[in-house]
């Protein structure tokens, strides 16, 4: 099975139309908020982003993490929740849940590891089009002027600002 990449942005770009959001920053904070879910950051693995426990409706990030990282993470995971992976996926976290028992820590729903199958690559896709939306950036670009501009008016990090930047060129 493939990844949906189209599927996936075009869930991102239905919850910045259902907030009514048309400039950047995105308010990801604000978006997952009206999404019925809190966030806490808390202390985990340099390795670990973040994860998602959608019984507590709770997205938890590592809080030692870069804000441009933590913002990414946020997208990725509401990523999950929009695209409904949790349902779709369950099946496949034994072997996390296997580690974690061995520790004192929480099960981990959608703990972020090296792994990239495709509902990964899903949610980077839907975090990356929330973040920065093509067809925001496209207007944006010729005031902004380089990608450190991209990097400060959408508040992501460089990589993000990058792959944005490269879609719309390629989109063109
Ligand atoms: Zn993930």
């Amino acid at each position: 099975m493939e990844a949906r990449i189209g599927v996936a942005r075009e869930a991102a770009r239905k919850l910045l139309r259902k907030y009514g959001i048309k400039t950047a920053p995105i308010p990801v904070l604000s978006i997952i908020s009206g999404e019925g879910y809190r966030v806490e950051e808390v202390n985990l693995d340099d390795r670990v982003s973040g994860f998602c426990r959608a019984k507590d409706k709770c997205i938890y990030i590592n809080s030692r993490h870069h804000d441009h990282r933590k913002r990414f993470t946020l997208g990725h995971e509401l990523g999950h929740l929009a695209l409904l992976h949790e349902k779709l996926k369950a099946m496949d976290f034994s072997d996390l849940e296997q580690r974690s028992s061995t520790s004192n820590e929480i099960d981990h729903e959608f703990v972020e590891t090296a792994m990239k199958d495709m509902y990964e690559i899903e949610a980077d896709e839907f975090a990356g089009e929330l973040l920065v939306p093509r067809a925001l950036l496209k207007n944006d670009w010729q005031e902004l002027g380089s990608i450190d501009g991209v990097v400060k008016h959408y508040n992501v990090s460089p990589e993000v600002a990058s792959i944005a930047y490269m879609r719309i060129m390629g989109a063109r």
